[in-house]
C-alpha cells in the first residue's frame, strides 16, 4: 500500500485584517486570534449578534470568521459560512470584499480536494483584485492569492508552475519583510518538493520556515514542526521525530485545533508502523479516523480510511480492514484527488487479493491503475514533470545561491568602503584639529610678534627721545647728526649747526620753581620743532640747552632761522609757562661750507664734534654779549656780531631778573 501521499498540506491562514469599516488591508497581514478556536469563534458570535447583518461591520466579522475557519481548516464550518455572507457581500459593490470572498471560498474548496475549482475561485479573486486598481495597496492580498493558486497546482500537477510562483511570492515577502507569506511560501516550496520526493529540500525548506515565522504565530509554527517530523522520519532520527511531533501536538491540543491534532495522529500511527510497533500504531490511526469522522471532510477521512484498513489488515483484521477500505474506495470517486484515489483503490484491491475475492481485486486494481494513467496525463508524463521541476529547482537554487554570493560580495564591498570613508573622516578630523591648532598657533604667533614689534619701535623711540620735550635726546642728536654730516661729505652740501640755550635760566627755576622751569624748556622746545624743516634735526642735549642740525643749509640760511627762533621764543604765547612772561634764548652758529664755494673755510671735513665745539664758542660770545641774540663762528675767531635786539622795551632776561 501507499504511504506516498501521508499528509496534504492544507495549513491555511487568517491573512487579513479589515480596519473597522474602512475596508482597507492591514500590513500586518493576518489576524491573530489570541485564544483557542473555541473561545474566538464565541467571541466573533457575540460580537456579531451585537451588530446588524446588512453592514459592512457585519460583514467584517464575518470575514473574521472565515479566517478562523480556515486557520482551524475547518472546511465543514467554513461552506456554510460562505455560501451564508455571499448574496451580502455581492450585494455591496467593493471588489476588494468580493476578491477576499473568492479567495477564500478557493481554500475551501482546495481543503476539501476540489482543485479545479479552486484553481477558478483563486484566478477571479485576481481578477477582481486587479479591476480595483490599487495595487499597492493590495500587494499584500495579491501575493497571499498567488501563494494559495501556486499551491493548489502541485495537487493539479503543476510542480513547475507552482515553483515559479512560489519563488517570485517569497521574493515580494522578503522585499516586503512580511514574514507570514515568507514562511508560507517556503512551506510551500517544501511541499512542492516533499511532492517530487526531494526530502532532504523539502526539511530544508520546513525548517527555514519554521524560523520564519513570528513567534507568535503558534498553529503555522507547530504545523512546520509537524511536517519536519514528517521528513525526518524518513531522512533522520526517528527519535527526534517523535519528539518533534510531540511538541506539535501539544499547541494543537492547546488550541483546539482538530484538523491538525487528526494530522498529528495519523502521522504517529505511521511511525509506529516503521518502528515496527503494529499495536500503537493501530491505536493513533484509530483515533484519527475517530476525528476526522467528527470533522466531516470527506477528502480527510477515505485518507485515514485508507490507512486504518490496511494497518487492520497488517494486525490480521480482514474483515474491518475490507469494510475500512470499502468506504474509503467509495468516498474517493466523489473527489477530485488523484492521488488520493489510486491510494484507495490501490489499498482496497490489495485487501481484496489478500483476502481471496480476485475478481473484485482485479477491478478495483484497474481503476487503480486509470487513476495513475489520469495523473499520469495530467503530468504530461510525470516523470518530465518531475525532471523538469527538479532541474528548475537546482537552477533556482543556483539562482539564490549566486545572488547570496553576489549580496554577500556586495555586502562585503560595502562594509569595506564604508570602514575606508570612515577612516578618511577620521583623518580629515585630525587634520582639521591639526590646523586649526596651527592656525591658532600662528595667529598666537603673529600677535605676538606685533606686540613685541610695537614694544620694540616704543622702546627705541624711548630710548632716543628726550622724555620732557620729546625731541631727540642727546645720543640720538648727536648719531644723526653724524650721519648728515658724513652725508654732507659724500654729496657736498653745507651743514649747519645750532647751539640754543635758555637765558637766565636758573633764574627761572629759583623764581618760579622747578617744575614751572620744565614748562619753560617744553616751551622753546615746541618752538625749535615748530620752525625747523623736514630733514632737520633738534635734541636736547643738557638741562636748557639745544642742538639743531641743519642739512643744505649755509650760513646765512642758518642765521635767518635763528633769527626767527630768537624772535619767536619772544613773542611766542606765553599761555603754557603761566607766570613767565619774558624767555629769551642765545644761539651760536657753525657751518660746514661746500668747498668751492666757500675758499677760506680751512677745513672742509670737520665733523660734528667740532661743528658743535665752533657752535658753543659762539653761544658763549653771544651770552657774552648780553644774550637774546645769535653769533656765528668763524675760523679767525673774530666772531661777528649778530645780536638781535628785537625790541628795545624787551631787553634780555638777565638784565630783567633780579639776582
Ligand atoms: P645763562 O644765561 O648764562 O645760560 O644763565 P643760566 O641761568 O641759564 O645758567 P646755566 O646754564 O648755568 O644754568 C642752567 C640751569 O638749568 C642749571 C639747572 O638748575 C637748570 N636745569 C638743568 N636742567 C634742568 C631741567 O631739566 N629742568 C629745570 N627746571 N631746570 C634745569
Ligand atoms: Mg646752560
Ligand atoms: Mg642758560
Amino acid at each position: 500500500m501507499s504511504w506516498s501521499k501521508l499528509l496534504k498540506i492544507v495549513g491555511v491562514l487568517a491573512f487579513f485584517s479589515y480596519q473597522t469599516h474602512a475596508q482597507t488591508i492591514s500590513k500586518q497581514g493576518f489576524l491573530q486570534f489570541q485564544s483557542n478556536f473555541a473561545e474566538a469563534e464565541q467571541q466573533l458570535d457575540a460580537r456579531l449578534a451585537d451588530t446588524p447583518s446588512d453592514t459592512p461591520a457585519s460583514i467584517e466579522l464575518n470575514l473574521q470568521k472565515s479566517q478562523l475557519y480556515m486557520l482551524y481548516q475547518r472546511a465543514d464550518l467554513l461552506k456554510p459560512l460562505l455560501d451564508e455572507i455571499q448574496q451580502r457581500i455581492f450585494a455591496q459593490n467593493d471588489a476588494v470584499v468580493q476578491s477576499h470572498w473568492y479567495l477564500l471560498s478557493g481554500i475551501q474548496f482546495y481543503l476539501v480536494g476540489k482543485y479545479a475549482q479552486a484553481d477558478e475561485r483563486f484566478l477571479l479573486s485576481l481578477e477582481l483584485l486587479k479591476s480595483n486598481n490599487r495595487p499597492l495597496e493590495n500587494a499584500y492580498l495579491e501575493n497571499f492569492i498567488l501563494m494559495y493558486q501556486a499551491v493548489n497546482r502541485v495537487y493539479l500537477q503543476q510542480y513547475e508552475a507552482a515553483l515559479a510562483e512560489l519563488t517570485a511570492v517569497y521574493k515580494v515577502a522578503e522585499k516586503n519583510s512580511w514574514p507570514i507569506i515568507q514562511a508560507r511560501s517556503l512551506v510551500f516550496m517544501g511541499e512542492v518538493n516533499y511532492a517530487l520526493k526531494n526530502y532532504e529540500q523539502a526539511l530544508e525548506y520546513y525548517h527555514n520556515a519554521y524560523n520564519t515565522y513570528p513567534e507568535n504565530a503558534l498553529i503555522y509554527r507547530a504545523e512546520t514542526l509537524m511536517f519536519e517530523a514528517q521528513m525526518v522520519n524518513i531522512v533522520g532520527e526517528r527519535s527526534v521525530a517523535f519528539t518533534q511531533l510531540e511538541q506539535a501536538m501539544n499547541v494543537f491540543i492547546e488550541q483546539q485545533d482538530d484538523t491538525r491534532l487528526a494530522n498529528a495522529y495519523l502521522l504517529k500511527s505511521y511511525f509506529y508502523s516503521k518502528v515496527p510497533d503494529d499495536t500503537q500504531a493501530l491505536e493513533w490511526i484509530a483515533k484519527s479516523v475517530k476525528k476526522r469522522e467528527q470533522l466531516g471532510n470527506a477528502i480527510e477521512i477515505a485518507n485515514a480510511y485508507v490507512h486504518y484498513s490496511s494497518q487492520l489488515g497488517t494486525n490480521g483484521q480482514m474483515p474491518l480492514a475490507l469494510q475500512y477500505a470499502k468506504k474509503a474506495a467509495d468516498l474517493a470517486e466523489v473527489h477530485e484527488d488523484i492521488a488520493g484515489q489510486w491510494d484507495s483503490y490501490g489499498n482496497y484491491a490489495d485487501l481484496l487479493n489478500q483476502a481471496g475475492d480476485y475478481q473484485q481485486a482485479f477491478h478495483y486494481m484497474q481503476l487503480s491503475e486509470r487513476a495513475l494513467l489520469k495523473k499520469a496525463r495530467l503530468d504530461i508524463t510525470s516523470q518530465t514533470a518531475t525532471l523538469n521541476a527538479k532541474f528548475n529547482l537546482s537552477r533556482e537554487q543556483l539562482k539564490s545561491e549566486f545572488l547570496d554570493k553576489q549580496g554577500q560580495l556586495l555586502e562585503e564591498r560595502n562594509t569595506l568602503l564604508n570602514e575606508q570613508l570612515l577612516m578618511e573622516q577620521r583623518q580629515q578630523r585630525h587634520q582639521n584639529w591639526v590646523l586649526m591648532v596651527l592656525s591658532a598657533a600662528l595667529v598666537f604667533f603673529l600677535i605676538m610678534c606685533a606686540v613685541i614689534y610695537r614694544l620694540y619701535i616704543k622702546n627705541k623711540l624711548l630710548a632716543s627721545r628726550d622724555p620732557l620735550t620729546s625731541l631727540h635726546n642727546r645720543r640720538s642728536v648727536l648719531m644723526l647728526g653724524e650721519q648728515v654730516l658724513h652725508s654732507s661729505d659724500r654729496y657736498q652740501f653745507a651743514v649747519s649747526v645750532l647751539m640754543l640755550d635758555i637765558d637766565s635760566f636758573k633764574a627761572v627755576n629759583d623764581r618760579f620753581g622747578h617744575e614751572t622751569g620744565d614748562r619753560v624748556i617744553q616751551y622753546v622746545a615746541n618752538i625749535c620743532l615748530a620752525a625747523i624743516r623736514k630733514p632737520d634735526y633738534v635734541g636736547r642735549v643738557g638741562g636748557e640747552e639745544f642742538l639743531l642740525v641743519l642739512p643744505h643749509t649755509d650760513e646765512k640760511a642758518a642765521l635767518l632761522l635763528a633769527k626767527r627762533l630768537c624772535e619767536q621764543v619772544v613773542a611766542a604765547d606765553k599761555k603754557s609757562i603761566e607766570q613767565v612772561k619774558q624767555v629769551t634764548v642765545s644761539i651760536g652758529i657753525a657751518t660746514k661750507n661746500i668747498q668751492s664755494d666757500q675758499p677760506h673755510n680751512s677745513d672742509p671735513h670737520k665733523d660734528l664734534n667740532q661743528l658743535i665745539r665752533e657752535a658753543d664758542a659762539a653761544l658763549y660770545i653771544a651770552k657774552e654779549k648780553g644774550r637774546n641774540q645769535v653769533q656765528v663762528y668763524h675760523t679767525d675767531l673774530d666772531l661777528k656780531d649778530h645780536a638781535v635786539n628785537l625790541d628795545a622795551s624787551t631787553p634780555n632776561m638777565l638784565r630783567t631778573l633780579p639776582d
